[in-house]
């Protein structure tokens, strides 16, 4: 070695581009470019917080038990196979840093989510980008591009920034399909958002190759404080807390999720908002010549003509105080990716695309 050069890969790495918050010179803003809780976290979880700060002085529980058995009690699940993250993200950068790295190849769809590709390009691996079936997963192409060198296929379930959801007998097919060395990941982020929906853990309980992420940040309301989970085989989930730091989640952290999971009525809540409000929101810019596919999370993907429509209307939301998210890099220029706010919030979207469309310019 000659230089002070990173490890290949690393300099591949476009940086994550987060959703906007601040637009200059205008006050009232709603941010609806990260696919947050508008209603927040539950009243229980800001509570044990504020209790946790009297402790600050100590470390973190470092096995994260209190917070796998609370996760194992309401989703029916072993709390010896859950794995606690700093967001699921963390998950994510385990499980590659794990599985993949130089000569492997991790695959994930074409309107996947940008953590996969950043996370396989760190740990040195390959990213493989699939094609989608009018922006849904295709099963198929997935098993058409998975070679010897596969070791992990990430997909999320529903889909981010899509909203769109395949069934549980898709998904198993996929996991049945893949060869011996490959994990699929099923990401669901946004599962708690599909009523009666396990997220894939039934799937992860019958197989020896599946993985289940989760996270308190979309639901749950607690995407400030980062934290999240997976659920997996015993070999898998012992693979990624060797590589796990001992106290990756700080104590306010594990104390607020611990209380937000058990607050099954609070959450139940905020799905029934979401639904209600995501189904009014869609339905009234499809009456107004935007339509978006059905979407099973807490956002739409809202359609334009072309990209210079998505763009001229992101640029009148900003200047009414609404961000959303622009989705080019996700290749879909041609939308935009909207958070079912809450009720004022997509009022107000609604009244200022039907201006847009009505000749408004920002
Ligand atoms: C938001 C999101 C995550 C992760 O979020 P964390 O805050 O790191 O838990 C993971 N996957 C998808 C698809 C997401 O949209």
């Amino acid at each position: 070695m000659t230089r002070i050069d990173p490890q290949p890969g690393i300099m591949d790495i476009a940086l994550y581009q987060g959703g906007t918050s601040h637009v200059a010179g205008i006050e009232n803003v709603v941010k609806l470019s990260s696919n947050e809780n508008p209603l927040g976290p539950s009243e229980k979880a800001i509570e044990a917080y504020r209790r946790a700060a009297f402790d600050l002085n100590r470390y973190p529980s470092s096995d994260h038990r209190a917070l796998r058995q609370a996760i194992g009690k309401v989703h029916g699940l072993d709390p010896e196979r859950v794995i606690c993250g700093a967001g699921s993200d963390e998950i994510i950068a385990f499980l590659c840093q794990a599985y993949a790295g130089p000569g492997r190849e991790v695959i994930h769809t074409v309107h996947g989510f940008g953590m996969y590709r950043i996370s396989a390009l760190a740990a040195g691996a390959t990213p493989i980008e699939v094609l989608e079936q009018e922006r849904v997963t295709d099963v198929d192409a997935i098993l058409a591009a998975v070679t010897d060198r596969t070791c992990l296929v990430f997909m999320a379930n529903p889909n981010n920034p899509t909203g769109t959801m395949i069934a549980a007998s898709e998904v198993a097919r996929l996991a049945d399909g893949l060869p011996d060395q490959a994990l699929l990941v099923l990401d669901g982020a946004y599962a708690e958002y599909v009523e009666g929906y396990d997220g894939g853990a039934s799937l992860v309980e019958a197989r020896t190759n599946v993985v289940m992420t989760r996270t308190f940040s979309k639901l749950y309301g607690l995407g400030g404080l980062r934290v999240g989970w997976g659920y997996g085989p015993t070999e898998v989930i012992e693979v990624l807390n060797r590589v796990r730091g001992p106290f990756n989640v700080t104590q306010p952290a594990l104390a607020a999720a611990e209380a937000a999971v058990l607050d099954e009525d609070y959450a139940s809540h905020c799905r029934v908002e979401n639904a209600r409000w995501r189904t009014w929101m869609a339905d009234a810019l499809a009456e107004i010549g935007v339509p978006s596919d059905v979407s099973l999370g807490n956002f739409i993907l809202a359609r334009f003509a072309d990209k210079a429509e998505a763009e001229a209307c992101d640029a009148y939301l900003q200047s009414q105080g609404l961000i959303v998210r622009r989705v080019a890099g996700y290749n879909l220029p041609s939308a935009l990716r909207i958070t079912v706010g809450d009720e004022s919030a997509c009022r107000r979207v609604v009244h200022a695309v039907r201006q847009f469309k009505g000749g408004a310019r920002a």
